[in-house]
């Protein structure tokens, strides 16, 4: 029988995707700026960067709420630039959106072997559309 992946190589393997997805989807003659300072940079040398961090299941995937385009500056140096990525937040989601994130972010939670696979595939499929 073929060994199962683990849940880290599930969930690196739909990060990979997802994050491919949201940069190349966002850019503009294949240019991104940076949420949280304002650099344009090619969406390939370019992050997907959590507000909440990594250490949290039910934001990980969130792009909606918690994932935004930031340079390797802000997202690998700045520790993801916190104060300038809360007050854009801010202004999109609201105070209570912004709340509603944190209690999401807090909740315990478990990664669902099949959710990330699932989520792998629908990000392979919108990137291939995109690509057409
Ligand atoms: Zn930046």
């Amino acid at each position: 029988m073929k060994k199962s992946k683990s849940i880290n190589k599930l969930k690196k393997e739909y990060w990979t995707v997802l994050s491919r997805y949201v940069r190349e989807s966002s850019a503009i003659d294949g240019m991104v700026q940076c949420y949280t300072c304002g650099q344009v940079d090619l969406f390939t040398n370019m992050d997907l960067g959590h507000y909440w961090g990594r250490n949290y299941g039910a934001t990980y995937f969130d792009v909606k709420n918690n994932l935004r385009i930031q340079c390797k500056h802000c997202n690998r140096f700045m520790e993801g630039n916190k104060p300038s990525f809360a007050n854009r937040l801010l202004v999109e989601l609201g105070a209570d959106g912004l709340e509603k994130l944190e209690i999401k972010a807090k909740m315990k939670y478990h990664f669902d072997r099949f959710a990330l696979e699932e989520g792998a595939k629908e990000y392979k499929r919108k990137l291939k559309k995109l690509r057409q």
